[in-house]
């Protein structure tokens, strides 16, 4: 049978464009069909226009610092309208740069809501396309639970296009968003409250990365509330919100902003008129190859729920189009030792396992930890401590793990991510030399083992 295209592939996000484009570039005839915008949920209301407003927050530490280099500022005023115009500005433009990326790769581009109407089969606008490949790359969506008032809150998706800044907001959850979105209003002047459920928030991080950051985040002035969880939001008379909390408190703002983990993007897709099946949480379920229960159609990203950080959707996105098109050069994804960073204010960056895992899978460790206030901070009189710890097999040696709360800790990880990569052990920490000065040497001078 011939098929419109050898790959149709849904969603023109992190790892929708990297698929097509690499398989029309290994001569496979490919359609992408987007609903929504090019570059999907990082470019347009994730990691990148999330930086950029990490990046202005971030402004307001410089100019606190400033005075102990001897500069003096006039006061300083911040334009929410501003940051927000000149970040949508930089979004088109990226949006042109995908937009280019894919039709120069030879990818049929195609604007509109996809539907599958078969194992084979994509309708857009009522137009139907057949295709010997499917790829589901739809992303995911912001999840808020089910109480009175859910209409009256934002979530992320919102919070990048807030008329302006509010006066005073609730973040709720404990995962990377609430974390960051944070530490962004606080830097901006938002009096910021963070309420998570559990005892701590960043479950599934290094312990110590989590009571450093809480210690920072309460340093910084941001009202951390655990054990904390809303019941109902109401709108008041003046227009302000009132959270009421499942203990009975009752909280007063501007702005509730749920930050409660995302579910995959499957609306209106059509997937009951194939055999895909999805998981017990809700995720389409595929299989080490990323084939779904339908043998024609694959999914990959944020839709398939193991790891929702975009350069895990790019290399699944390169994996499937390897494995389609260019077997010879298929590689399976490797997902151990994904480096991550979460862009709090301090920033945390981490690889490998955490304490509490390298015990729990039977490791004896070794545990190397290091805090001290940085170079830069002290002519200032501000009191932040930067965190590095290392998780050492004590059998063998091999670092297991890295973790830092402190300036710079994504770009710093990204380095550790190869040594670890490459199986590196506590002794070649050790026998590299060091950047002299960096906060980044302290990773190679820990020498006394705390635990
Ligand atoms: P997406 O990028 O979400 O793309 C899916 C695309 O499919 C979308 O464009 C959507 O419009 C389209 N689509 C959906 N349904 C249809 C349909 N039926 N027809 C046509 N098109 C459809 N990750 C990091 O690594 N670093 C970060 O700093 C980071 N920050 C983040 C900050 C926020 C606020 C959020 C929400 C996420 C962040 N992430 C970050 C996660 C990252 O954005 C995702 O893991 C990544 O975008 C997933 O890529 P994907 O290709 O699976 O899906
Ligand atoms: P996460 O899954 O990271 O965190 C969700 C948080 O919400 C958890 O603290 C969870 O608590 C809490 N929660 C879940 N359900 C409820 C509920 N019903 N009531 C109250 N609290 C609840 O999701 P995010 O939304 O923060 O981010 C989604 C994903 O996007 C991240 O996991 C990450 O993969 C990606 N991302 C990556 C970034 C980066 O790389 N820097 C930045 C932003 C997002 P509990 O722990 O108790 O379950």
């Amino acid at each position: 049978m011939t098929y419109d295209f050898d790959l149709f592939v849904i969603g023109a996000g992190s790892g929708g464009v990297r698929a097509a484009r690499f398989a029309a570039g290994f001569g496979a005839r490919v359609a992408v069909a987007e609903s929504r915008y090019l570059g999907g949920t990082c470019v347009n209301v994730g990691c990148v226009p999330k930086k950029l407003m990490v990046y202005a927050a971030h402004v307001a530490d410089e100019m606190e610092q400033a005075a102990g280099f001897g500069w003096t500022l006039e006061e300083g005023h911040f334009d929410w309208g501003t940051l927000i115009a000149n970040k949508n500005r930089e979004i088109e433009r990226l949006n042109g740069i995908y937009r280019n990326l894919l039709v120069n790769s030879g990818v049929t581009l195609l604007e509109g809501h996809a539907r599958l109407t078969g194992a084979n089969e994509v309708e857009i606008d009522g137009q139907r396309y057949s295709a010997k490949h499917i790829l589901i790359a739809t992303g995911g969506w912001p999840q808020v639970p089910d109480i009175p008032g859910k209409d009256l809150a934002i979530t992320s998706n919102e919070a990048f296009f807030l008329k302006q800044l509010p006066k005073r907001i609730l973040v709720v959850g404990g995962g990377y968003i609430a974390v960051e979105f944070a530490g962004i209003f606080q830097g901006l002047g938002s009096a910021t409250s963070l309420l998570y459920r559990g005892d701590l928030f960043l479950r599934g991080f290094d312990g110590s990365v989590r009571t450093h950051l809480k210690d920072e985040l309460d340093k910084r002035g941001v009202d951390l509330q655990f054990n904390s969880d809303i019941q109902r939001i109401d709108q008041q008379a003046d227009g302000s919100l009132k959270a009421t909390l499942k203990d009975g408190r009752e909280l007063l703002t501007d702005c509730v902003f749920y930050a409660t983990g995302r579910r995959p993007m499957l609306d209106n897709l059509g997937l009951e008129h194939t055999g895909v099946e999805l998981d017990e949480r809700g995720f389409v379920r595929v299989d080490d190859q990323y084939q779904t229960t339908e043998p024609s159609i694959l999914a990959i990203g944020d839709v398939i729920g193991r790891v929702q950080l975009t350069p895990v959707a790019l290399a699944e996105g390169m994996a499937v189009a390897r494995r389609l098109f260019k077997p010879e050069q298929y590689r399976p994804v490797d997902y151990r030792n994904i480096p991550t960073a979460v862009f709090s204010q301090p920033p945390i960056g981490t690889v490998g396992l955490t304490e509490e895992q390298a015990i729990e899978a039977g490791h004896k460790v070794r545990i190397f930890e290091s805090r001290f206030r940085a170079m830069k901070l002290t002519l200032t009189e501000i009191q932040e401590k930067t965190l590095m710890k290392l998780v050492v097999d004590a059998d063998t040696d091999k670092v297991l793990g890295c973790h830092m709360v402190g300036p710079d800790a994504g770009e710093i990880i990204q380095g550790l991510g190869i040594a670890l990569k490459a199986g590196a052990t506590k002794a070649q920490f050790d026998e590299t030399i060091g950047v002299h000065p960096t906060a980044a040497e302290e990773f190679v001078t820990m020498r006394t083992a705390m635990r």
